[in-house]
């Protein structure tokens, strides 16, 4: 059995992967999506420009023989090259063969079986962040490394993307990694599959995906239900409560004592699982309300369902959405639908910049347009669209008479959803929610981050197509929030007629 970087640093994110990637059928595997190829793509660049003015030496090898690639770079190590790229440690451990190629080993003066030096790894990474998966990777490599020349580097060391070179404190991360270590290990030996369970910000750009979630539908498994983490999970297990309608009938306050819910949040996930259950949108202070007769939520000083008179439905309303991209700190486009609703009509805006020194340009078309329309309330999506205006309106200078009146007249509809009703879906993601309310997007398989791929694809083939992929997706995505407003609108005005009545 080998145990390798990638096969530990899966493990990390997920035990369950890390198994798949050793005894998964290969054939249930997704192909590598779009996203995660410019990401490779990426991380190869940042290797050419951090290595392209260090001189080294790479040792030669068949592919994939790591003994034959071992003994090259045991040779290189014992000449005392200075810089080894991508040279093969092995090592044994518990009858287990580790397997680590860090980037670079780098010669430094000390005592190893080589004589008076001694080398250190260091490991290119891609990230902004010291992540610490990240470093339990370098403590890895530290730790084979250390078997091979028979001495401990001081350091190992990561060289981040923007951050540059970070050292990593082994003395506090070999406890962590020989942990983590030792659970994948045990993870592998015992052949036992360990549960599915999906989180989303791990599982999108996982390759087993498809699989693991067709088997979570298929057991309507707790994890599709938001608001349940692993650690809630755990503690749900150990009532019994491992399916959603066992949820969904037990009371809030046997949940209420656990470490990490309190009152509001029991509430809040047994709502979630009688929502789900029933297939029906829930307003959160009715459903509180049954469950304990305590005082409406306020917000504001009102009751939630009188909120729906306050979210505004003006004779013009804009739906903004922007895509940019984070590699390049780029904000590429800015989408807006304008709805007419006197004259019933909509129009979509959008100011795209096809070259990234277009920024600014688009910027001031996009201040201009909103400022076509000075009372029009602005609909947008989580707050990313906000912060974006604000750090846009800093860097380009714009004039604060232009900027100070503009920021009132943001809507984020997901803050407003969330606080308001809760929904049978696997996540308030605006797809999963406009999909409920039944909007499709006419590309299905769309989303943020093949937005990315595609302005990269752009930029680098000048093909207009990728282009206007981007256009139809970000244009659905203002349809969609202005479909999401409108059926929230209709929902709380149907709920407080109702008590009228
Ligand atoms: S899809 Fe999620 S649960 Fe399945 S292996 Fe990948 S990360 Fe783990």
């Amino acid at each position: 059995m080998i145990v390798d970087a990638d096969l530990l640093l899966n493990y990390q994110r997920c035990n369950r992967r890390a198994f798949l990637d050793t005894y998964g059928d290969p054939l249930q595997r997704d192909p590598t999506n779009d996203y995660l190829v410019k990401i490779i793509q990426d991380s190869q660049l940042h290797h050419q420009a951090v290595m392209a003015n260090l001189p080294y030496s790479q040792p030669t090898y068949p592919r994939g023989d790591w003994p034959a690639g071992a003994t090259a770079t045991l040779a290189m190590m014992q000449q005392g090259v200075d810089r080894i790229y991508q040279g093969v440690l092995l090592a044994e451990s518990e009858g287990v063969t580790l397997l680590s190629i860090p980037d670079l080993l780098v010669k430094q003066p000390g005592q190893s079986i080589f004589g008076d030096w001694l080398y250190m790894p260091m490991d290119i990474k891609l990230g902004k962040r010291p992540k610490l998966e990240y470093q339990v990777i370098a403590a890895f490599h530290s730790y084979v490394l250390a078997q091979v020349q028979s001495a401990w580097a001081e350091q190992s060391w990561l060289i981040l993307r923007e951050r540059g070179e970070y050292p990593v404190d082994l003395w506090e991360v070999l406890p962590r990694f020989q942990e983590i270590l030792a659970g994948c290990i045990q993870t592998l030996r015992d052949r036992q599959e360990p549960e599915v369970f999906i989180a989303r910000n791990r599982c999108s750009l996982c390759h087993w995906f498809s699989h693991c979630y067709a088997i979570a539908k298929a057991t309507h498994h707790l994890s599709l239900l938001p608001g349940v983490t692993p650690v809630r999970y755990a503690q749900l297990q150990e009532l019994q409560l491992t399916t959603v309608r066992a949820l969904a009938e037990t009371s809030p306050a046997q949940l209420e004592p656990l470490s990490g819910f309190g009152r509001d949040n029991a509430f809040k996930l047994v709502r979630q699982a009688r929502s789900t259950l029933q297939n029906q949108a829930m307003l959160i202070e009715e459903t509180s309300d049954s469950f304990s007769n305590s005082a409406i939520a306020h917000r504001g000083g009102l009751p939630n369902r009188q909120l729906s008179l306050f979210l505004p439905t003006a004779p013009i309303e804009l739906y903004f959405d922007i895509e940019a991209e984070p590699a390049l700190n780029l904000v590429y486009l800015h989408g807006v639908l304008v709805v007419d609703r006197q004259n019933q009509n909509q129009l979509f805006h959008a100011f795209l910049a096809e070259s990234p020194d277009d920024e600014a340009l688009i910027w001031h078309q996009f201040l201009d347009l909103v400022w076509q329309y000075p009372t029009a309330p602005i609909f947008h999506f989580c707050p990313f669209e906000v912060q974006t205006v604000e750090r846009l309106a800093k860097l380009y200078s714009s004039p604060p008479e232009k900027i100070r009146p503009l920021l009132p007249r943001f809507i984020d509809l997901h803050d407003w959803v969330t606080r308001l009703v809760t929904l049978p879906v696997e996540s308030y993601a605006l797809k999963s929610i406009a999909r409920w309310v039944g909007f499709e997007w006419r590309d299905p398989a769309a989303s943020g981050a093949q937005a990315v791929y595609w302005y990269s694809q752009w930029l680098e083939t000048g093909d207009r197509s990728f282009l206007e992929a981007i256009l139809i997706y970000n244009e659905d995505d203002c349809h969609a929030t202005y479909r999401v407003k409108d059926w929230l609108v209709h929902f709380l005005t149907t709920v407080y007629q109702a008590e009228l009545a």
